[in-house]
């Protein structure tokens, strides 16, 4: 909680400094909440989010004196019910083995840092890991994971560049099968340039490893930077109309003032939020909470 808090500094910042100047003991009357609807959609919480968390404090204030601490409590409750259905776990450990998880996500979003913190934390609960290069376009993106993987202590997977992902992923399933893998972590690439392309490479993919086990992927993670603001939206759109995604994982809380975008990804997408990213080091992801989070958002 001390590191999320500490993450999201400049998010709540961004947010708050303005909430403070605008409220401070004052009755709360229309053109206030008007501003208050502006700062949370400046603040990337979205145009519904900001007007049901809007219309929510006017219930319950309006005409009354609020403090800053009040608003504060306030903003974080209700952004935090907005969050509360939205919040799901990734358990690897308890699925069936070997446990697929697949990752996708464009370039840059996170996906081989998310990964490999995630390949760390597996192996330090004892299990035996598999690390899958499945982006097999980008040379440095293999040797980048190879490292991660290494770090881990989890054995790594790849072939050389320009392979077929999918009967790498193939391969890699069934190698895990019968070396007593408990989970299987895929990377796969995340070139957008080309989106129709890209999109019927992670189906192909799908499609194969479903060929070895019907029920792979258990779990496909969509990696998304909070840094790019609302077109994290956009992305979580794209991937999520022509993907299964199981869940979402949003990276690069601490280093942005757009943290709020969590919350209309996490609105638009039938998938829940698992995990977050709080840092480039190895123990900076945690399972997503909604009211730790609204908490840390609002400072
Ligand atoms: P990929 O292209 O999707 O595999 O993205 P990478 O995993 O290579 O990450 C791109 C950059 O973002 C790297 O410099 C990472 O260290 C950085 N990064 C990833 N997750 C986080 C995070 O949660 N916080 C911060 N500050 N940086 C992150």
């Amino acid at each position: 909680l001390q590191r999320l808090a500490g993450g999201l500094t400049r998010s709540s910042k961004a947010l708050t400094e303005q909430v403070t100047a605008t409220f401070t003991k004052a009755p709360l009357d229309q053109a206030k909440l008007d501003e208050l609807e502006e700062m949370l959609i400046e603040a990337d919480l979205g145009p519904h989010s900001a007007a049901r968390i809007t219309q929510r404090f006017s219930d319950a204030k309006f005409g009354k004196s609020v403090d800053e601490m009040e608003i504060k409590e306030a903003l974080a409750e209700a952004i935090g019910d907005e969050l509360s259905s939205r919040q799901g776990a990734f358990d690897p450990l308890s699925g069936p083995r070997p446990y697929v998880v697949l990752f996708i996500g464009v370039n840059g979003s996170g996906k081989t840092t998310t990964l490999g913190k995630i390949a760390a934390d597996l192996t330090g609960k004892g299990a035996k890991v598999l690390v899958v290069a499945g982006d097999t376009f980008r040379a440095a993106a293999v040797e980048q994971l190879k490292v991660w993987a290494e770090r881990a202590g989890a054995d790594f997977m790849s072939r050389p560049p320009n392979s077929d992902a999918a009967g790498l992923a193939f391969d890699a399933i069934a190698a895990a099968k019968e070396k007593g893998h408990d989970v299987v972590l895929i990377d796969t690439a995340g070139r957008l340039q080309n989106k129709q392309g890209l999109m019927d490479e992670l189906l192909k993919v799908i499609r194969v490893v479903k060929k070895i086990d019907p029920d792979a992927p258990h779990e496909t993670l969509l990696v998304l930077d909070a840094t790019v603001g609302r077109n994290a939206l956009a992305q979580e759109n794209i991937f999520g109309n022509q993907i299964g995604v199981t869940g979402i994982v949003m990276t690069k809380l601490d280093g942005t003032a757009r943290g709020g975008v969590l919350v209309p990804v996490a609105q638009a997408s039938d998938s829940p939020i698992k995990l977050i990213g709080v840092g480039e080091g190895i123990e900076d992801l945690q399972p997503f909470n909604a009211r730790a989070f609204a908490r840390s958002l609002v400072g």
